[in-house]
């Protein structure tokens, strides 16, 4: 285990403020007060095969115990150790240190061949979005997630459960469209029927809600 040791910057930057260090204890944490520590990072796998999504608080603790590697854009797997020799490109978003500049994560493998499909995901506002791709159900556009809410097929005043069998993504137009009431009433028509998805969220609550182009491949059949 390598010894880091980095403080928060002082110098005024949008990314920073965050303090990152690995004693040789296989203690490894990072702090921010900033926004940026909950991005969403998606969790391959070895087998390449998504396993949850977590934040990126939590993909550094893997990544500096070398529980997990980074996929690249170039579709390699490189430790958190040559990441971190590579400059972010203009418009790349990294966080600062006193050192250097970290490029952000999106993508991370997992050293586990465990199988998703054993696990049940609790249902979650973002596992939902990403389940449908941040796709209103209803009129099939992408949307911004403050724009999103999430729609119960069956409404909840008729008995319609908070399960993944009967929640949607749907934009604030179409929820509104279809109030209280059926889509078949509503004259509506779902581009999709809701799945129960493999994918498990953790910690739901401390992520922020940002989808990547990236993921798509992986997550989107
Ligand atoms: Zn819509």
């Amino acid at each position: 285990m390598k010894t880091f040791f980095w403080e928060e910057t002082k110098e005024g930057n949008n990314n920073g403020e965050i303090i990152l260090y690995s004693e040789g204890d296989n203690t490894t944490r990072v702090q921010s007060r900033k926004k940026i520590i909950k991005r969403a990072v998606l969790v391959l796998n070895k087998n390449f095969i998504p396993y949850y999504i977590t934040n990126l608080r939590h993909t550094f603790n893997l990544l500096f115990r070398e529980s997990a590697k980074i996929l690249t854009e170039d579709f390699e797997t490189v430790s958190i150790w040559e990441w971190i020799e590579i400059e972010p490109k203009d418009g790349e978003e990294y966080i600062s240190t006193v050192s250097r500049k970290i490029k952000i994560p999106k993508i991370i493998v997992a050293d586990t061949d465990i199988d998703p499909k054993i696990s049940k995901p609790k249902v979650s506002r973002l596992g939902i979005f990403i389940r449908d791709s941040f796709t209103c159900q209803y009129c099939g556009k992408k949307f911004s997630p403050k724009n999103l809410t999430i729609d119960h097929v069956i409404p909840r005043s008729r008995g319609g459960k908070t399960e993944w069998l009967n929640v949607v993504t749907s934009c604030v137009s179409c929820n509104l469209k279809k109030g209280d009431r059926t889509p078949e009433e509503a004259g509506l028509i779902l581009i999709r029927e809701p799945r129960q998805p493999t994918i498990n969220i953790i910690n739901a609550r401390e992520i922020d809600l940002k989808f990547y182009p990236q993921w798509e491949p992986y997550l989107i059949k």
